[in-house]
């Protein structure tokens, strides 16, 4: 991902003594190693030899929540009704049909659809371990292995969030579906996730499914594991009811007291969703400075509920975002999501602005993913951006010192003229430069699996 280049962004979304602004003119100079070695403001016309870059360049968006194989779902699961479980079950279906060569092409093409959305890094909460019935293929982390190798095609950074699947509830075996999920045991995860290796463009992290499918004397193993590693660990968090009432009758405790009491939560850790909490649910998760991602596009579209994102984030938890399911794939609407989800909630405006709202796609999101040194424009980050335009029909106007308003309340992905990831190029003037035909290659991989 090395790259020596020098860009100039006719704008760019840079740190400032209050917390963000709008610069012009902005070099941003690439070192050795893919690392931003300068950024200059008020520079002066584009110079000869940079790469000129019209629109707000802004922090690669960090996607901290992404299943790849549920874009599959997309379309099909919005017909007719049905619940979250019945949502389910037809996700099942799709993941049945997947093998480590069809992983690959489908994830290659859905991290492609990302950085078209100016997604620079995901994190890839990742269960499909085994074939069908639960065979371990040759390489048992062949599925593993797929997704990382996608993100490179695609050019982007992944965390593999290696998760840990164990039971279908509370002291219920695995379905047949989930089989394919599970190691057996807590140990048995452990030994094959210690296998994952990083690379320059991938992370090894750790996840507990849900406090459903790790039985709570196992979920200290998953904790350790993340630990001795100094790890991300992930796990969804009471996004439904049912879930909560089901620990509440098998341990007589919340979901968040279980992971807390099995010191799952901590500042490495991202709890997603965290759509119906107690109070004490979120004292415990400021507390222990655990971040919250929050998934809204799925959210509403699973019928979940609207988390207490504002709450969490007042506690002092940081808040991160995700397109998770993947019912669309847009940052920015997952930015805008969480400040008019709590306008309809609250009947008031003004929950977020739109710094705050960037700041947990970019630099939050990074650094939840274990990526600490990206999400920001600033030297020695590395060079991760993308470039939205301010001339669309859906972004002119505006003067351009409200760039950050008009990226989170007006852009969408199909704004996305560019994406820089370690200095290169990957996505210019609005085309993937390494994986051509994005829309033909989805279609292809997910019409396979039918
Ligand atoms: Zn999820």
């Amino acid at each position: 991902m090395s790259a020596v280049v020098t860009y100039w962004a006719e704008h760019a979304w840079l740190p400032h003594a209050d917390g963000h602004a709008v610069a012009r003119d902005v070099l941003i100079a690439v070192g050795p190693g893919g690392r931003i070695a300068k950024v200059a403001p008020e520079s002066g016309p584009c110079p000869a030899g940079a790469v000129r870059l019209a629109g707000l360049a802004l922090p690669g968006q960090a996607n901290a929540h992404s299943h790849a194989f549920h874009r599959a779902l997309r379309g099909t699961v919005q017909v007719g009704s049905g619940t979250f479980w019945t949502w389910r079950d037809t996700m099942y279906r799709v993941a049945s049909a997947l093998d480590p060569d069809s992983y690959l092409a489908l994830a290659t093409a859905v991290y492609a659809e990302m950085a078209l959305a100016g997604i620079s890094a995901v994190g890839e909460f990742h269960y499909l371990h085994h074939a069908p019935g639960g065979v371990r293929y040759d390489d048992p982390n062949a599925m593993g292995g797929a997704l990382i190798e996608a993100a490179q095609r695609a050019g982007i950074r992944i965390t593999l969030l290696d998760t840990c699947y164990l039971s279908s509830g509370f002291g219920a075996e695995p379905t047949d579906h989930q089989l394919r999920f599970s190691d057996g045991d807590a140990d048995a995860w452990a030994d094959r996730a210690a296998r994952l290796t990083d690379a320059e463009h991938a992370r090894i992290g750790a996840a507990v499914h849900s406090v459903r499918a790790v039985p709570a004397e196992q979920l200290g193993a998953v904790a350790h594991f993340a630990a001795m590693r100094k790890a991300p660990l992930h796990v969804h968090l009471s996004e439904q009811t049912a879930e909560n009432d089901a620990c509440l009758a098998a341990h007589g405790v919340t979901p968040t007291r279980l992971l807390a009491d099995h010191g799952v939560l901590g500042p490495r850790t991202s709890a997603v969703h965290a759509t119906h909490l107690t109070d004490e649910d979120v004292r415990l998760l400021s507390d222990s400075s655990t971040a919250v991602c929050m998934c809204p596009t799925t959210e509403r579209d699973l019928a979940d509920g609207i988390g207490p994102a504002k709450r969490l984030a007042a506690a002092g938890c940081p808040i991160t975002l995700g397109s998770d399911s993947h019912a669309v794939i847009d940052p920015f609407e997952e930015a805008r999501a969480l400040e008019l989800d709590e306008r309809l909630r609250t009947r008031t405006r003004g929950h977020w602005t739109a710094n705050a709202l960037l700041r947990a796609g970019t630099e939050d999101g990074h650094a939840s993913l274990g990526w600490p040194e990206a999400g920001r424009l600033e030297a020695g980050a590395l060079a991760d951006f993308c470039v939205i335009a301010l001339d669309s029909v859906r972004t002119a106007g505006p003067p351009p010192e409200l760039g950050a308003e008009t990226a989170v309340f007006a852009a969408g992905a199909a704004d996305v003229r560019h994406l820089v990831v370690g200095g290169r190029h990957v996505v210019k003037d609005g085309v993937h430069q390494l994986v051509p035909d994005v829309a033909g290659q989805l279609a292809a991989a997910i019409g396979a699996l039918r």
